[in-house]
């Protein structure tokens, strides 16, 4: 493997030369003498920054999202959007096909069923998916398909007054998966291709797999470097104990409290023991108040260990966030949600959780470690958009969601410089032994500062390897 001599780079305010060789940085100095064979690239004063990392993304599904119309905000925000886009997606598709669109908050234009679907396309399976994961609802073609009717005895198949199928589909992805058609091989290599161009050098999938199948496509992509990005892989409880393939990292196990149906605290101590017996943190999704008080008290029964973590952190009231700082969860939160959904949250969120909607400074104030993330497909990929929100906080608007949870700029980029498996600690540095995972911009870091915007990444470097 030739050296990478990255020449005339910014690093901490010094204008050097860095030499990767083996994928770790190797030297950093003014004018490194040039050996035999080495690649080297020109960084005409850029700054050197480490590469980013994303704490909290669904690689699968955000390759999928590239085929499957996203019926959320900020795409759809009432009910023309929503027929707009499942119409455009219906002509889109070939005789049969289904639709599959993600996404959606019933906020937006109003509860759908399999009726509503009906009305609007009547021809073709239609399977919707709610923005939290999921849920689904179908339309009476897709429930035909998935072999659902009046006589199905399922928990989690939704039913009206009268006995019948409403198309709503509650915590059955897995099932609902093995009764649909194949899915198309999804496009990781695209989505290596879009992290690499935001200067991505790392990922943790937080995607609660039930099943290794699941992870194959991952795994086989990283390895066949169409993902070249480091992959560090969560799972469901069910994958606690399981070996994840090669060369996927393994994370903790993620578990999910949804608030539509928030499981028993028996079930969430049950899964937490499971990520222990298997030496493994957890990362548990907490959107409410009340998911995150049914978190906190397994967490007192069953112990915290280092690298439990809090997934998105939607509402830590005061009371909350000292329990959280006293027990020494890190949270990793989404900066990008105030942007993208901030308007919606303005309109429909209790007024009370309005000023601890998304928290950040306060909780890095009180001592707790906060690593961001994208949540992509739910959240943009991009994570310089959710850097330029958790400085501003304003909503796509331009109105103000919790100013006093702003950052400083520098701060907000350090929530994606922290390690893999340490979001929300010592961000990473620059320097010699590191790993060259770096991101090389085209100015500055101050003046790259002053509008966050991943349009001044020049280059990507994953493991010694410019990109
Ligand atoms: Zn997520």
């Amino acid at each position: 493997m030739t050296d990478l001599v990255l020449r005339e780079v910014v690093v901490d305010g010094r204008l050097v030369d860095v030499r990767a060789s083996g994928g770790a940085i190797a030297e950093i100095g003014r004018r490194l003498a040039a050996r035999p064979g080495d690649d080297e690239v020109d960084g005409r004063r850029g700054a050197l920054i480490p590469g980013l990392h994303d704490h909290h993304i669904h690689l699968v599904a955000l390759a999928a999202a590239d085929r499957s119309p996203f019926v959320g905000p900020p795409v759809v925000n009432d009910a023309a959007q929503l027929t707009t886009v499942l119409h455009q997606s219906d002509a889109a598709l070939g005789e049969g096909e289904w639709l599959r669109a993600i996404g959606y908050h019933e906020s937006v234009a109003g509860p759908i069923d399999r009726w509503r679907l009906d009305s609007l396309v009547p021809d073709r399976p239609v399977r919707v998916q709610h923005r939290a994961g999921g849920a689904w609802v179908l339309n009476s073609r897709g429930l035909a398909l998935v072999g659902v009717d009046a006589s199905t005895d399922r928990t989690g198949v939704e039913r009206d007054g009268d006995g019948r199928p409403t198309g709503r589909l509650l915590g059955l992805d897995r099932w609902l998966r093995e009764r649909l058609p194949p899915h198309p091989v999804p496009d990781l290599a695209a989505v290596g291709r879009r992290l690499t161009s935001y200067g991505v050098t790392g990922v943790t999938d937080a995607t609660p797999a039930g099943a290794i199948d699941d992870l194959l496509p991952l795994a086989e992509a990283a390895a066949r470097g169409a993902l070249p990005q480091h992959v560090v892989a969560t799972g469901g409880p069910g994958l606690a104990a399981v070996e994840l393939p090669s060369p996927l990292g393994r994370g903790p196990v993620k578990l999910v409290i949804e608030d539509y149906a928030v499981p028993p605290p028996a079930t969430v101590v049950r899964w937490m023991r499971a990520a222990r017996d298997a030496g493994r943190p957890v990362a548990v999704h907490c959107v409410t108040r009340d998911c995150l008080r049914v978190a906190l008290d397994a967490w007192r029964e069953v112990g915290v260990m280092p690298g439990d973590r809090i997934e998105h952190g939607s509402v830590v009231p005061p009371d909350l966030r000292a329990v959280v700082a006293g027990m020494g969860l890190a949270v990793v939160t989404q900066p990008g949600f105030v942007l993208e959904r901030g308007d919606r949250y303005l309109a429909s969120v209790d007024p009370e959780d309005l000023p601890h909607l998304y928290p950040c400074r306060s909780l890095i104030e009180a001592g707790i470690p906060v690593g961001g993330s994208t949540d992509a497909p739910y959240g943009h990929p991009d994570p310089w958009r959710d850097v330029a929100a958790a400085i501003e906080r304003r909503t796509s608007s331009g109105a103000p969601l919790g100013l006093r949870e702003a950052v400083s700029p520098e701060r907000a980029l350090a929530l994606f410089l922290t390690p893999l498996d340490a979001p929300g600690g010592t961000p990473r540095r620059v320097e010699v032994g590191a790993a060259a995972d770096l991101c090389l911009l085209d100015g500055p870091l101050s003046s790259v500062l002053e509008d966050p915007s991943s349009r001044r990444v020049a280059l990507t470097v994953i493991g010694g390897v410019a990109r």
